[in-house]
């Protein structure tokens, strides 16, 4: 991204600001459709790594279905304009009353436990269902994003497959899909492919299957030397084997992926101001003015975010601690080599699409960032900064007068 329209956007917009570019998120759907040679493919934007109407829309544009893991998450989808029958609603550990909710609005169902598919085929018998299936893999960048290993709560295991089928069969529950997320940031392609045979095999089971949906977990590149998915060779060596099971099966199944991270992570900048250099005996920390109030991962996941200053890019280089105001550790870079910074100069942070935004807070009861969108060098803003009023509107005030007496 051009740092002059970042300069831009926080003149315009102010900092700290989220700022996302339409044509990289374009770009990287449209490469990730093109690697794959399938009859039908499907792809269903995880939203949870980006919520925001704009890019919902974008993706809508794009043809794009969606993965939703909560009911509000299906209202953001139905609002910026997604078919019902495009969003497929993955849930975890909720509610009869939130999975009834997305049956009433229309949305298909990934069901993760067994308590609840019987539910359906009870209560629900012609609502068609995918089934998330937990195959047991450890894969994933770090253990808080694996989730289809043994130990995970979520999907339901392969050695339940006996009880599933028999609910199934008894209950005449219309599968139309088997799904498998087994985490994010996965380096191995290799996974994918393991988990494949593991999935084709389940698939036999159950005639009524419509598409096969391997969720997602591509990996993107944070550090500039990190290796990220070769979605070309990848597509290729995938769609081979998808080509010979539907071959094998006499069907054409439609395959399907969920990606999230790797559609928006790299076109993500959070753009912050540097509050305040503070020398001290051991290190120089340079103080901006966000924390992980506003981008947690390399707290939450000690996660590497690139960060450049583009207020002074030909200074000299020199090695700096980033860290935020919030009053707790919250250093967002240790030992960062950065050129010169100075009190006022915007350090730009990289990867801020995924998993970012959709992850701040109000602690220290400060105001999210706003949100703008880029395309073609026009700053759309996609949202506004919040105000004292969003962090009050829902107080209701109380009268403690006596309350200590
Ligand atoms: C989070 C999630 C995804 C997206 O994962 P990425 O690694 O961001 O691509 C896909 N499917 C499900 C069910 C998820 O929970």
């Amino acid at each position: 991204m051009n740092t002059e329209i970042l300069k831009r956007a926080v003149a315009e917009h102010g900092a700290p600001l989220y700022l996302y570019d339409a044509e990289r998120i374009i770009t990287k759907y449209q490469n990730f459709v093109n690697a794959f040679d399938v009859k039908h493919l499907g792809i269903h934007y995880a939203c949870k790594a980006l919520s925001n109407s704009g890019v919902l829309k974008l993706f809508k544009e794009l043809g794009s279905g969606l993965d939703c893991v909560s009911i509000n998450e299906i209202k953001l989808g139905l609002a910026a304009g997604f078919e019902p029958n495009k969003i497929l609603f993955t849930p975890n550990n909720v509610s009869v009353a939130e999975y009834e909710e997305a049956i009433t609005l229309g949305v298909r169902l990934n069901v993760d436990n067994l308590t609840f598919l019987e539910y359906i085929g009870i209560n629900h018998p012609n609502v068609p269902v995918c089934i998330r299936i937990n195959p047991h893999i450890m894969a994933g960048g770090n253990h808080n994003i694996s989730v289809g290993h043994i130990d995970s709560k979520f999907g339901i295991s392969i050695h339940q497959m006996p009880m599933t089928r028999r609910l199934v069969k008894k209950l005449n529950i219309n599968v139309e899909g088997i799904h498998v997320h087994t985490g994010s940031d996965i380096l191995d392609s290799g996974v994918f492919v393991r988990t494949a045979d593991i999935i084709y095999d389940i698939v036999q089971d159950f005639d009524t299957v419509k598409f096969i949906d391997f969720g997602s977990g591509f990996k993107v590149k944070y550090h500039p030397t990190d290796l990220d998915t070769d979605i070309v060779k990848f597509g290729k060596l995938f769609s081979k084997s998808f080509n010979d099971f539907c071959k094998k099966m006499g069907k054409d199944y439609t395959l399907r992926f969920e990606p999230g991270k790797y559609m928006t992570s790299e076109a993500g900048y959070f753009l912050t101001k540097v509050n305040l250099i503070k020398h001290t005996t051991s290190c120089v920390f340079v103080g901006v003015d966000s924390g992980f109030n506003h981008l947690i991962r390399p707290m939450f996941y000690d996660s590497y975010h690139h960060i450049e200053n583009i207020s002074n890019p030909d200074g000299d280089k020199n090695i700096y601690n980033v860290v935020g105001y919030i009053c707790e550790s919250d250093t967002f870079a240790t030992d960062r080599i950065l050129n010169e910074v100075r009190k006022d100069d915007i350090l730009s942070f990289h990867n801020a699409g995924a998993y970012c935004f959709t992850m701040a807070s109000n602690y220290n009861s400060r105001v999210r960032p706003a949100e703008v969108l880029v395309n073609k060098g026009e700053i759309h803003l996609i949202r506004k900064r919040e105000t004292m009023d969003d962090l009050t509107r829902n107080l209701v005030d109380v009268d403690v007068t006596g309350w200590t007496k």
